[in-house]
């Protein structure tokens, strides 16, 4: 008979009782790795008023879910999300557990990690069971994918973002067993969220964007990266990002393609000043058509895309826009 192992889990994540795609992707792919391991999918998911949700936890293939469900969790709180998921964790031994890597997830996940004694990789864009029933965690690193195990501690903890794996098709007749959580009221809590202030975003969003123009290093500076950002305006494009423009201050860390950021699949993606470099080179890959404007006629960009232009951005780029305008306005006259 096949070895049963423990079950694999999904800390689900809300927002505003609402249940975060990512967590329901998890879900779908916990339950191709369930199957392989002769085991179950289990998720746990901490907020206010989220009885009426847990049946889309079902539909997307959980089989059990432990539910806290309070006031006091509704707003994501470090001190407790962690204390409940650790508590839950030792008791019910969980061989893997996967947390999307939002901002909350990028924070608990290493918190219960380091409370559980495990490793954890962060921003996995694969995960597959080997034929020793470990769990391989496959990141992009050194030009290449690599695969991280943890091959003693359990459980086997991953984050990965949103767009990693495709949405599960949801089995609304599917049910389970829902586990209600008491809610620990003696955690001190050092961090606690008052109120959430929302910013409107402006633009297109990047995640559902038919053209994307990203924008690199090679941008320069500032000036060279608002002529990035006046392609993409130009385009009615979502502007996306490599990381060292987000360190460089030209744009937000929500811009940010790849490993860490971003998954996006345009019909057009416009990579301006960027090397190719995997990391970020993952987040487009369903991206239909690749186009790489770089002055280094070497840049390994060139080798991943369909169209490529050697040429300097700031000189090309506000040529490349006049043409567009030109053609913008020939089209609305004609
Ligand atoms: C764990 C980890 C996770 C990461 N996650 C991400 C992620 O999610 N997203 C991400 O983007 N990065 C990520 N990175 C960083 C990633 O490895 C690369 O460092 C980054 O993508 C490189 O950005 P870039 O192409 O803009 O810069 P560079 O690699 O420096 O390339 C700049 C390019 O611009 C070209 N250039 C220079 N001047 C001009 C000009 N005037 N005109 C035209 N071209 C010009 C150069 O030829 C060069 O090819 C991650 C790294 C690690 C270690």
């Amino acid at each position: 008979m096949n070895k049963r192992f423990g079950s694999v889990w999904v800390i689900a994540e809300q927002i505003d009782c609402r249940i975060l795609p990512v967590s329901l992707q998890l879900i779908g792919q916990a339950r191709k790795l369930a199957t392989e391991l002769n085991t179950s999918v289990e998720t746990v998911i901490l907020g206010d008023q989220m009885d009426k949700r847990v049946q889309q936890l079902f539909a997307a293939g959980a089989d059990k879910v432990y539910l806290g469900n309070a006031p006091e969790l509704a707003f994501y709180k470090p001190e407790m999300y962690t204390e409940m998921i650790v508590k839950l964790a030792k008791e019910h031994q969980p061989e893997i557990m996967l947390i999307g890597s939002t901002s909350m997830g990028t924070e608990l996940a290493p918190l219960v990690a380091a409370r559980l004694g495990t490793g954890l990789t962060a921003h996995c864009i694969d995960l597959i069971i080997d034929d020793n029933k470990i769990l391989e965690q496959r990141i992009p690193a050194y030009g290449g994918l690599i695969s991280i195990i943890c091959p003693e501690k359990r459980p086997q903890m991953a984050t990965i973002a949103s767009g990693v794996f495709p949405h599960p098709e949801l089995d609304e007749s599917r049910t389970g067993e829902i586990i209600h959580l008491e809610i620990p009221h003696e955690i001190p809590l050092r961090v606690q969220t008052l109120k959430i202030v929302r910013e409107e975003p402006g633009g297109v969003p990047l995640e559902s964007a038919p053209i994307v123009v990203a924008g690199g290093a090679g941008a320069g500076d500032i000036e060279g990266w608002r002529i990035i950002a006046g392609l993409s305006e130009t385009l009615n494009a979502a502007l996306g990002s490599t990381r060292p423009a987000v360190d460089e201050g030209w744009t937000e860390l929500e811009t940010m393609i790849g490993q860490s950021g971003k998954m996006v699949s345009p019909e057009l993606y416009i990579g301006v000043g960027l090397s190719g470099e995997l990391q970020h080179m993952v987040g487009i890959v369903g991206a239909k058509v690749m186009v790489a404007i770089n002055n280094d006629a070497k840049a390994p960009v060139f080798e991943q895309v369909d169209y490529g232009i050697v040429n300097d951005c700031r000189e090309f780029v506000p040529m490349l826009i006049e043409k567009i305008k030109e053609y913008q306005e020939k089209k609305i006259t004609c």
